[in-house]
């Protein structure tokens, strides 16, 4: 029984005259609790892949069965339904609002869920406490480092329980130390249960994954078990 089945999906895009086969044909089996690596060179399709895993967008062939649901030709609306219940987005860029406090960043998410407000912020300081920023709620991202920020970031990801967690080149704008300190909190996080799914650049990133599955040409080259599993603790 797995969490995500994607049966030979392809994505293409059409401008003008030109067709990219962006995916050309892909499929893929993952299983609740799994930590997946995502890699490969530029322009090989991790995007489009991680797209519609994110249901941020639909294969134009095959199909996607998450958590027993097709969602391969679901409208906009109900994605985004599937999208609020499902995954947790963690982005390179942590994607906060700027203007509001850690609390509030990562209440939003409760908001669509109809949550009042103080259950929301009982809720955010808990997830805030359990990323070890319980003396940040208040702060605003720019008074925070970027590794509290990405914290935050993944606060938010995880406040509505989602059945994955999607991370985008999630240390991309860390140094060294710092993308470790977020491995860390990854690693912890995929121990209580939770299925992640990391797209890295780096070797040393991608080998705290369990398993690593390598892109090229809209294909997957190559799909494994970590047995050299690098961790934090
Ligand atoms: P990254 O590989 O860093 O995730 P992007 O996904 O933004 O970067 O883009 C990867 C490639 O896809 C680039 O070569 C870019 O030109 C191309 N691309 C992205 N979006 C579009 C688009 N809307 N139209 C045409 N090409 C695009
Ligand atoms: P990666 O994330 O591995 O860099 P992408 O999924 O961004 O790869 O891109 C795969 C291929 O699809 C590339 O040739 C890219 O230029 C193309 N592509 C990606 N997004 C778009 C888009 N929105 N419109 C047109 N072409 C795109």
């Amino acid at each position: 029984e797995s969490l995500i089945d994607i049966k030979d999906i392809g994505r293409k895009y059409v401008i003008g005259t030109e067709v990219i086969h962006a995916l050309k044909s892909v499929s893929l089996s993952i299983k609740k609790g799994e930590f997946v690596a995502l890699m490969g060179p530029s322009g090989s399709g991790k995007s489009t892949l991680m797209n519609i895993l994110g249901c941020l967008d639909t294969p134009t062939k095959g199909e996607y069965i998450l958590n027993g649901t097709n969602v391969s030709h679901m409208s906009e609306n109900q994605l985004a339904d599937v999208r609020n219940k499902e995954i947790g987005f963690v982005f390179q860029t942590f994607n906060l609002l700027p203007r509001s406090t850690s609390l509030d960043n990562v209440a939003l998410p409760l908001i669509y869920a109809g949550l009042k407000k103080k259950d929301r912020e009982n809720r955010a300081q808990a997830a805030l406490e359990s990323v070890g920023l319980g003396t940040r709620v208040m702060h605003k991202p720019n008074e925070l480092s970027g590794g509290q920020r990405q914290r935050v970031a993944v606060a938010r990801a995880l406040i509505n329980n989602p059945s994955i967690i999607l991370a985008d080149e999630p240390t991309g704008n860390l140094d060294t130390k710092t993308s470790v300190e977020i491995m860390g909190l990854l690693e912890e996080i995929h121990s209580k249960g939770n299925t992640i799914i990391l797209v890295t650049h780096e070797e040393d990133i991608a080998q705290h994954a369990h398993r690593i599955v390598r892109m090229r040409d809209g294909l997957i080259e190559n799909d494994y078990v970590n047995t050299d599993i690098k961790s934090v603790s």
